[in-house]
């Protein structure tokens, strides 16, 4: 770690400096890190600490540019950027070996060939499901494996069958956070899945689901993960296939969306060839009359459009569009900016970068949240023990990272505030007090003390070219405080009490990524506002997530691993919808 921050250091040095946009030199840190991480630049040397040359960073991202289908232009124009931060396996796309240019020539057709099942019957198992059933019960998700597994065996003269002992060949787990393989997952978004390529080892063809993921199934595109698109991805490592670049093929290393009815889905012909080249093409015939095993007749799992399924509907109905309208809440957590709407929010890095433009809902990551609880009034980070205040209607919930600590809710009289609620909470960085605006008037709380400042409250007009009844509040680390209300936004820079001259400005143009801002109007729904938005005119055929965002976590793969084992870990699709939180 410390040699790729050295690396990385250097690097910065030796690139062309740009004074009057300092965001760009991160996101070059960023660009050559995710580099390395996906295999088009060699991994920092330990022993020589070898250096990236200009030169080789220029090749590295045309290298990248060239398997993404960009221009090859050798710099991080936006297009690369964009597609930087598209969600994508963490599985590198070109090989990483021991770590020098010379050793990394290894091609994919090699790794095919090293990387596949001597045996024909493979056992499998779903071990632990999804703890929120909610949005998919048991039976769909061993149907959707079941029909997953299917999608290879139907074409390639291998056979699936499930069993119900520990001993299966593919172990399927959902399972979250550390799960005692090396490669623990991180909350909703970053990394979704990962499976084990086939192999003598116990772990091989184990396919792993993070179940801080929503998983869904016949859900339209904008929202959650389709389980069915990720396992068949993750089957085809766990067979033995790795990432290519083909414009078809469910192998690309980037999330592509629902890839359709599981019963009718039918693998692009890349990736038939390759499996073929794997395993031969299926001979229907021979297959049933392996001795010993099970053969293919037994009856197919049923796949209905369940109950079940209507929630997730109903949630994407729900799921707001964070071009349209006002947001309930935005607090700066952590150094970076949460935006809340209804049962979701949006979360920017510290660069001020959206981090996806799927919200996340509030539930499945503010835990202890009440289900009950459909919108929040006002959050902020206190300061002292960094614990997270959420305000809604008469109470408030404390949390503690993103667990809600025990007691709560309590009653906003603790603060000293009236029994109307809080329009607004922010900490001023000017004097380290906290500000409740509500309706007119504005309270100064002394979170040291835990008490009211005497005096308050104060009449809201105090604080000039603000509007009253405010959304909320937040500080920012540009020392400028925001004020929010309706699609509007103010900044009040450092200890001023006045908005600036040219302010308000739209918050979707400037926080939200919208690049085209209409009037809300009753049917814009998050796919219009997608498409509204998209820079990039394929993304409707590549499945590409715009997001001109840096990522704003090193990724534990590649900094830390020793690079052959990546071969072993087929991480899935790293979404940029939430990194973990350092919280
Ligand atoms: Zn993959
Ligand atoms: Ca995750
Ligand atoms: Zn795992």
């Amino acid at each position: 770690m410390l040699f790729l921050v050295r690396i990385l250091w250097l690097l910065w040095l030796l690139l062309p400096r740009n004074r009057a946009a300092p965001p760009q030199t991160e996101r070059e840190d960023t660009g050559v890190d995710w580099l390395s991480k996906f295999g088009y630049l060699p991994p920092p040397d330990p022993v020589t600490g070898q250096l990236q040359t200009k030169e080789a960073l220029t090749k590295a991202i045309k290298a990248m540019q060239k398997f993404g289908g960009l221009k090859e232009t050798g710099v991080f124009d936006q297009a690369t950027l964009g597609l930087m931060n598209t969600p994508r396996c963490s599985l590198p796309d070109v090989p990483v070996t021991e770590g020098t240019i010379g050793r990394r020539k290894r091609s994919l057709n090699t790794l095919n060939t090293l990387n596949k099942w001597t045996k024909r019957h493979l056992s499998w198992r779903v071990r632990t499901f999804p703890k929120d059933s909610a949005l998919l019960g048991r039976d769909t998700v061993r149907a959707l494996m079941y029909y997953a597994l299917k999608v290879w065996s139907d074409i390639a003269p291998l056979n699936f069958h499930e069993v119900a002992g520990s001993d299966a060949d593919i172990q399927i787990d959902f399972t979250k956070a550390d799960h005692n393989d090396g490669y623990p997952f991180d909350g909703p978004g970053g990394t979704v899945a990962h499976a084990f390529f086939p192999g003598e080892r116990f772990t091989a063809g184990d396919t792993h689901f993070d179940d801080d993921e929503a998983w869904t199934f016949r859900s339209p595109d904008s929202h959650g993960m389709d389980l069915f698109a990720v396992a068949v991805h993750e089957f085809g490592h766990a067979i033995g296939l790795v990432h290519t670049s083909a414009i078809e093929s469910i192998m690309r290393p980037y999330y592509q969306g629902p890839v359709g009815d599981p019963l009718k889905y039918d693998l692009p012909y890349e990736d038939k060839v390759r499996v073929w080249q794997l395993y031969g093409v299926r001979d229907s015939v021979s297959h049933t009359t392996q001795p010993g095993h099970r053969t293919q007749t037994e009856e197919p799992p049923v796949l209905l459009d369940l109950p079940e399924n209507r929630s997730s509907v109903l949630l994407v109905r729900d799921s707001p569009d964070r071009c349209a309208g006002h947001f309930d809440a935005v607090a700066q957590i952590r150094g970076e900016a949460f935006f809340f709407k209804g049962k979701h929010f949006w979360r920017l890095t510290r660069e001020k970068n959206l981090v996806s433009l799927r919200p996340a809902q509030i539930h499945r990551f503010w835990r202890g949240l009440p289900q009950s609880v459909d919108s929040v009034d006002a959050v902020y980070e206190r300061l002292g023990d960094h614990k997270i205040v959420f305000f809604k209607g008469l109470k408030y919930w404390i949390f503690k990272d993103n667990i809600v600590e025990e007691g709560y809710p309590r009653p906003i009289s603790d603060f000293g505030l009236p029994l109307e609620g809080v329009d607004a909470a922010f900490v001023w960085l000017h004097n380290e007090k906290t500000y409740f605006f509500k309706d007119n008037h504005y309270w100064r709380y002394d979170d040291h003390l835990r008490r009211m400042d005497l005096g308050y409250p104060k009449d809201s007009t105090l604080w000039k070219g603000l509007p009253p009844q405010l959304d909320d509040a937040m500080r920012w680390s540009d020392g400028s405080s925001y004020f929010f209300k309706g699609k509007e936004y103010w900044r009040v820079p450092s200890s001023d009490m006045e908005a600036e001259a040219d302010y308000p400005r739209l918050i979707a143009k400037d926080w939200l990524l919208c690049t085209d801002i209409q009037s809300d109007s009753p049917g814009a729904s998050a796919e219009s506002t997608e498409n509204r938005v998209d820079a990039r005119p394929d993304r409707a055929e590549n499945g590409y997530e715009v997001c001109s965002c840096t990522s704003d976590t090193a990724s534990p793969l590649g900094a830390q691993l020793s690079p052959s084992f990546l071969w072993l870990l087929v991480p899935f699709w790293t979404l940029s919808t939430l990194h973990p939180m350092s919280l």
